[in-house]
Formats: structure tokens, C-alpha cells, sequence
């Protein structure tokens, strides 16, 4: 049976009705019996985390267990986030669980790729000394996507520019995406230069980066939740300070990045999963327009990865909120309605 919702669709603000036929969304009344799953309220095409790594058991811990993936997966879902992108996972999705009925829709970037000669990098990193073979290997496998380590610690060497340059292109010759992990002032500066396409975290970003991110359309996303998560574990000694002021210019470039041109995106990075509702308020926090702020956990997001929202033929994920959540974006805690790929979750 035809599903049916009525409601103000965002990010248009018009209330209209819309019909669920399979996993497509038409707003043309069908000739077959709907059932109504909703009636007022806001419709957004479900929330979306760009940044989020599910399946180890730990932060502490970086293995990957299938069953933990399984149920983080499901926190997500519950919470009504229908898309998420994995930028470096630890393991593969899990057989079938991709096109499962009840799964947010998936993109992953695999690996997290760091290259050899990296000041430093983390156990849980592929560690490589042909980064272009490996990323455009990584892209190839997975979702078109591939996630560097542009850089690991604030205050250490990061990734040369033309490394990650030629990384770039070669990855752009073969169709796929780049995804740049950045937290020191060099390292975002030559993510920004190379032309990645995500650049992650953005710690201590200079102020010319937003240009640059502007220039080659380059999204970004801070993921907020979770240093603002970090901030009061970090000491008040030179290095602490240092980590802080790059944190603030981090919140700064937010706005900054929006007011040039750069599409900001949310993803929470850690846990809780399920959480993206946290990050849109680090956003408008950080000086975003509340709808901005909204759409980059949802439509902007869903556009970014090719994932059609409420539009004719868009697919059938829709989550329905009782107020406008541009105007109190807590709701988003809150959906009264999950509908994911054409069938009613909540
Ligand atoms: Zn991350």
C-alpha cells in the first residue's frame, strides 16, 4: 500500500501533501488505497551525518566489530538519521546490511589512509608509502570516496602539499572524492590547496582556507560535537593553549566558511551515535543560520552525496517533526515519523 504524509516540506516551507510509492516519493495522488502516517507538522528527507565512524567496541579500543557496527547503525536510525557517510571505517559494512529495509543509506570512504612519511599516525591508520595508489584503490573499492590524513597531530609536519595535490588529482582522474582529515594550520592550508573535497575538523584553519575551499567547492565539516566534547580535557599548559586557540579559530572559519560561498556540514565524529541533532546546535552556535544549520544535517547534506530529498521521484526517506525545527532545532531530538527507504521505522 501507497504511504501518505502531509505537511510543511522543508526546505521549501510549503505544506503539501506526499505520496511513498516503493522506496520513491511523488506528489502526484496514486491511483492505489495510502495509508496517512502523517498528518502536519515539518518534513525533512531524515537527517543525515557526514562524519561518523561506527563499529569498535570503544573509543579506547579502535577494532571493528560487526555487531557493534550493527547497533550503532541502529542508534542512528532510531534517532532518524536515513544517510550517513563513514569518512575511514575499520572494517567493511557488514554482507547485506547495505540494502537492508531498516538501514540509513551508507557511503563510505574505507580505510583511513595516512602516508609514510607523517610526523605521526595512529594504530588504527593505514599507513602507506604510495598514498595516490593506495587512495585511488580506496575510492575504486568503496563509494567513490577515500580518506586521507592530511595531517595527525596539530603541532607536528603534516602531509606535503604536492603529496596531497597529486593524491587529489589522481583520485579526481578516477571519478572519486577526497576526504582530508586536518587539524594544524599547515595541514588545512594544503588540504585547501590541493582541492580535497571534504576537509575534516579544520583546527587552527587559516583564514585564507575559506577562499580556497570556496574556490574549488570543497565542503567542510567541522564536527563541533566532538571538540567541543574534548575542550574541558584539555590542560591549561602551552600545549593545551595552543590546542584551545586553534578550537576557537576552528568556531570562527564556521560562519566565515558559510558567508563565502562553502557548503558546512554536519557530522559528529563520536559518540553517542545518533547524535547529529547536537551538532546543528554547535552550528547556529558557531553563527550559522538556523536553516542553514538544519539543512547541512539533512537536504544540504543529502545533495552533497547524491542522495535526492523531498522532490518528485527523491527517495523515500521523510522524518516529521511536530514544530519547526529552524525554529527550535531541539526537536530534532524528537521525530515524530521515521519513514526510511519507503517503510515506516517509527
Ligand atoms: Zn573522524
Amino acid at each position: 500500500m501507497a504511504l501518505h504524509l502531509r505537511g510543511t516540506v522543508l526546505p521549501s516551507g510549503i505544506p503539501r501533501d506526499l505520496w511513498i510509492l516503493g522506496d520513491r516519493i511523488t506528489f502526484d495522488r496514486p491511483s492505489a488505497e495510502a495509508d496517512t502516517v502523517a498528518d502536519g507538522g515539518y518534513l525533512l528527507p531524515g537527517l543525515v551525518d557526514v562524519h561518523t565512524h561506527p563499529g569498535s567496541p570503544s573509543e579506547d579500543e579502535p577494532a571493528f566489530d560487526p555487531d557493534v557496527f550493527v547497533e550503532q547503525i541502529a542508534a542512528h536510525r532510531d534517532a532518524g538519521t536515513t544517510a550517513l557517510r563513514f569518512p575511514g571505517l575499520l572494517g567493511e559494512i557488514p554482507d547485506g546490511l547495505r540494502d537492508a529495509a531498516d538501514a540509513p543509506r551508507m557511503i563510505t570512504a574505507g580505510r583511513w589512509l595516512a602516508w609514510a612519511g607523517l610526523s605521526k599516525s595512529a594504530d588504527f591508520h593505514t599507513v602507506t608509502d604510495d598514498l595516490v595508489t593506495a587512495a585511488v584503490a580506496e575510492a575504486k573499492a568503496h563509494d567513490g570516496w577515500c580518506k586521507l590524513m592530511g595531517d595527525w597531530d596539530f603541532e607536528a609536519a603534516p602531509v606535503p602539499y604536492d603529496i596531497l595535490r597529486a593524491v587529489t588529482d589522481a583520485v579526481h582522474a578516477a571519478g572519486g572524492r577526497v576526504a582530508a582529515h586536518c587539524q594544524s594550520a599547515q595541514g588545512v592550508l594544503n588540504a585547501a590547496r590541493a582541492g580535497v573535497d571534504s576537509i575534516e575538523h579544520g583546527m587552527g584553519m587559516p583564514e585564507e582556507c575559506v577562499e580556497l575551499m570556496a574556490a574549488h567547492g570543497a565542503v567542510y565539516v567541522p564536527t563541533l560535537t566532538a571538540f567541543a566534547r574534548s575542550a574541558p580535557r584539555i590542560k591549561d599548559n602551552p600545549r593545551g593553549r595552543l590546542w584551545h586557540a586553534g578550537h576557537r579559530i576552528m568556531i570562527q572559519r564556521v560562519r566565515e566558511a558559510h558567508d563565502a560561498g562553502v557548503t558546512v556540514l554536519a557530522g559528529t565524529d563520536s559518540t553517542p551515535f545518533g547524535n547529529v541533532a547536537t551538532e546543528v546546535e554547535h552550528l547556529i552556535a558557531a553563527g550559522l543560520p538556523a536553516d542553514v544549520a538544519v539543512g547541512a544535517a539533512s537536504w544540504a547534506a543529502r545533495e552533497f552525496l547524491g542522495l535526492p530529498g523531498l522532490v518528485e521521484g527523491g527517495l523515500a526517506d521523510v522524518t516529521v517533526y511536530d514544530v519547526d525545527p529552524r525554529r527550535e532545532p531541539g526537536v530534532l531530538r524528537h521525530p515524530r515519523r521515521i519513514v526510511l527507504r519507503g517503510r515506516v521505522v517509527r
